[in-house]
């Protein structure tokens, strides 16, 4: 039986029981939110399972992986490390090239945390021109991807080629999803309908069998703040909604990609409630929202703050985004930036949709501390205790920041 299979029919497993008690939520409630949809857990064979959606914490995945013109296969496995050691839920292995397989057989070697593929990319590369992509080919990919041991699997089924030919000559940026974007070539090239959207049920067969998360890609997003979100956007999810009770309906757990890209402040609250309206509150994962364009080099802290609002409204899981992003392919200290912008973004989201629960005892903890001018034990509850390490004097207790007027120090004496 799969984890949705076990929730529906009351089945208490091991992978349940340990996102409860992670989470501290009763076994109780993660059945009723696995069963209903509006939570899943991706699991990982030998390693921790991580439980996705409401009422659980903010999750964060990064992405890594070799593009088609860049890629120091070793620079990406030292990302594993580095994206693990600073806190990331998932990772994706997101390759395009070099051996594609061994890279990802490698990233499930050394990592602990569940691995995320999209397929597109891979069959674009094995077929070497897009017009050369089969259906035979997507589900050899789709297989042996599985076969290797992920835990989840996007495919970017909710768009037609209707839709496509609509969106002609509209939106500034039209589609900015890679796998969208590939998946779309793929159909107007030999004007076919949406490989994903035809062989659904085929694809749910072979995703049953090895029980992951099937990630229902965000292929129209909006790709800057002037192209807001519309037609084409608001048909891609309900028709991935639609899509995700089918799965649901199979035994198989979805999370829905949405609302990545560019939104303006103001409607990020709008469209994350919206989304959960229309979705059934099923678990909501976002890149960002960027909330303006020219952030470009610092769109780490652009994401931060789209995405503290929309996981503050009910977001459950963000991708992490780099200074590198729209750039060039992010060093180790770009994924080290972006992922410690995006557990501020989510520690910050989790306080707006929890209030001060547990998860903030270390905020708690730091302020005491820090008003003690307890230096070494404050920062260890920091997100990155490395950084302020680096900055403080080591000589006891000055600050240099107001030196002897330390406003600390005089409320100390007189209150
Ligand atoms: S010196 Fe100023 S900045 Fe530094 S701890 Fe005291 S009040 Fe805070």
């Amino acid at each position: 039986m799969t984890i949705l299979e076990d929730a529906k029919n009351g089945n208490v497993n091991k992978e349940m029981l340990h996102v409860a008690e992670i989470e501290r939520i009763d076994i109780k409630q993660v059945l009723k939110k696995i069963s209903k949809g509006e939570a899943v857990i991706m699991k990982r064979e030998n390693y921790n399972p991580v439980g996705i959606g409401f009422p659980f914490r903010t999750k964060i995945n990064v992405n890594l992986g070799t593009s088609s013109s860049a890629g120091d296969i070793s620079e990406e496995f030292k990302k594993v490390e580095i994206a693990q050691k600073y806190g990331a839920d998932t990772l994706s292995d997101l390759s395009m090239g070099g051996d594609i397989d061994t890279i990802r057989r490698n990233v499930l070697d050394i990592s602990r945390v569940p691995i995320t593929t999209v397929p597109i990319y891979q069959a674009t590369i094995e077929a070497d021109s897009i017009s050369n992509i089969s259906e035979d080919l997507i589900f050899k990919v789709v297989e042996k991807q599985l076969k290797d041991g992920i835990s989840s699997i996007v495919l970017h089924s909710g768009f037609t080629l209707d839709t496509l030919n609509k969106m002609k000559g509209k939106r500034i940026m039209k589609i900015v999803s890679k796998g969208g974007s590939l998946t779309a070539s793929y159909m107007k090239s030999s004007e076919v309908e949406n490989p994903f959207l035809q062989n659904f049920e085929k694809l749910l067969e072979l995703i049953k069998e090895y029980d992951v998360v099937l990630n229902l890609g965000n292929a129209l997003r909006s790709g800057c703040i002037h192209d807001e979100i519309d037609e084409f956007q608001l048909s891609e999810i309900k028709m991935n909604n639609r899509l995700a009770k089918t799965a649901n309906n199979f035994g198989i757990q979805v999370i829905l990609e949405s609302l990545g890209g560019h939104i303006p402040a103001k409607n990020i609250m709008k469209w994350v409630k919206l989304h959960k309206k229309i979705t059934n509150n099923r678990p909501l994962f976002v890149s960002g929202p960027l909330p303006i364009d020219t952030a470009t080099g610092y769109d780490h802290i652009a994401a931060a703050i789209g995405g503290a609002f929309a996981s503050g409204f009910g977001a459950d899981y963000i991708c992490a985004i780099t200074p590198a992003e729209h750039l060039c392919l992010p060093t180790l200290e770009d994924i080290k930036n972006g992922l410690i912008a995006c557990k501020i973004a989510a520690h910050v989201g989790d306080s707006m949709k929890f209030g001060l629960n547990y998860l903030f005892n270390d905020d708690l903890e730091l302020s005491k501390n820090r008003y003690l001018k307890n230096w070494k034990e404050q920062f260890e509850y920091c997100i990155d205790p490395d950084e302020p390490k680096k900055r403080h004097l080591t000589n006891g207790e000055i600050c240099t920041m107001c030196g002897k007027h330390c406003a600390l120090s005089i409320s100390k004496k007189i209150l």
